[in-house]
């Protein structure tokens, strides 16, 4: 089989998921059809087609935290993310305005933005986000799902001087953030890891809880109800736990770090079963997904809703179709079934990515 780079279009055929029925696609620039393209060069012949995966949390440009956004570390990360398979990125949050290129350069993921966090005085890291009085809150939070053309992200609770966590905005400005940003025709990102934040966002009615910590069980119904999404962050918990284990560490964030992440694989799996989306996200660093499928698996979500998480739910949750007749053109090829074996993603056989073959 000989591939060539800039080829006018591509064919595919295997078992398409989640559908799970063989078929054969064809990729004719940023467009997928069910239609034959005449003089298709075939590049994916068995296996598993996968629609484009999706990171529906992460922070790319960011260096350290508290840095402003670095445009160099922004590009980078984005050609490793399209490098690793993935098609698109939700930013919940960047150190500064994205610029227009990063989601707008057809060699990178699709991307959307939700500007600078917008958090309570003393709720957020020094010299991220927007930290205001909570009169400002609603009208800046609006503001930032407008700059971003989508999302914006607040920050309901953070941790607290003497180590442990608590809420940061009271439940009415919650809502009356969010009610803002939906009437500016935004959605919202609630950055939750505390009872009382979490308690506030699913009453508000937020879009998705982000990292959810500690949020109590008997949200979920609610949650499924009005549509918020959770998306867990867990590889990164994973990543901080035994940093968490030090000493050092004051034993009230130890305590609230301990406890909400022995519960998180519990929360996600009851998640899942109360029927709330759950969405695969990978924080910081950026990139990690296919963990994050994995610890989904682990914490109990059957393979197919694992898989799903990082792409096709994320794909329908974010208003972009799977592989679908007239979709844009995102597919990941595996030689295994990914339901039952997601370290395939590792190895995709093919990657094609708004069009363009990656691997
Ligand atoms: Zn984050």
């Amino acid at each position: 089989m000989v591939v060539v780079e800039g080829s006018a279009a591509w064919r595919l055929r295997g078992v398409i998921l989640p559908d799970d029925e063989p078929g054969e696609i064809y990729v004719d620039g940023d467009r997928i059809t069910f239609t034959p393209v005449p003089g298709a060069e075939t590049v994916v012949d068995g296996g598993y087609l996968v629609p484009g995966l999706v990171d529906a949390h992460c922070h790319p440009g960011t260096a350290e935290i508290g840095e402003p956004l670095d445009l160099a570390l922004l590009r980078t990360h984005g050609e490793q993310l399209r490098a690793a398979g993935i098609s698109a990125v939700r930013v919940p949050g960047s150190a500064g305005r994205l610029p227009s290129w990063f989601g707008g350069d057809p060699e990178l993921p699709r991307v959307w933005g939700a500007g600078l966090a917008v958090a309570a005085e003393e709720g957020f890291f020094p010299g991220w986000g927007r930290r205001l009085p909570a009169d400002r809150i609603p009208a800046a939070a609006a503001e930032e799902s407008r700059a971003s053309g989508g999302w914006c992200k607040l920050i309901v609770d953070w941790m607290t001087e003497d180590g442990g966590y608590a809420a940061t905005m009271s439940p009415q400005v919650v809502a009356a953030a969010t009610r803002a940003v939906r009437e500016a025709g935004g959605r919202v990102a609630a950055h939750t890891q505390h009872a009382d934040g979490g308690t506030a966002a699913v009453a508000a009615g937020v879009d998705s809880v982000e990292h959810g910590m500690h949020l109590p069980v008997h949200l979920l119904e609610t949650m499924a109800a009005q549509g918020t999404a959770l998306v867990p962050t867990a590889v990164t918990f994973a990543q901080l736990a035994p940093v968490m284990d030090d000493p050092e560490v004051p034993v009230g964030m130890r305590r609230w770090f301990g406890e909400g992440w022995r519960g998180h694989p519990d929360l996600v799996r009851a998640a899942y079963e109360a029927g709330v989306t759950v969405l695969a996200g990978t924080d910081l660093p950026p990139g990690h997904l296919t963990g994050e499928i994995r610890w989904l698996a682990e914490a109990g979500l059957p393979g197919a809703a694992a898989v799903g998480a990082a792409s096709w739910t994320a794909r329908s949750w974010l208003g972009l179709p799977g592989i679908e007749e007239g979709a844009p053109a995102d597919v990941i090829a595996v030689d295994a079934d990914p339901r039952r074996h997601p370290n395939v993603l590792d190895h995709p056989s093919r990657v094609i990515i708004r069009g363009r073959l990656v691997r």
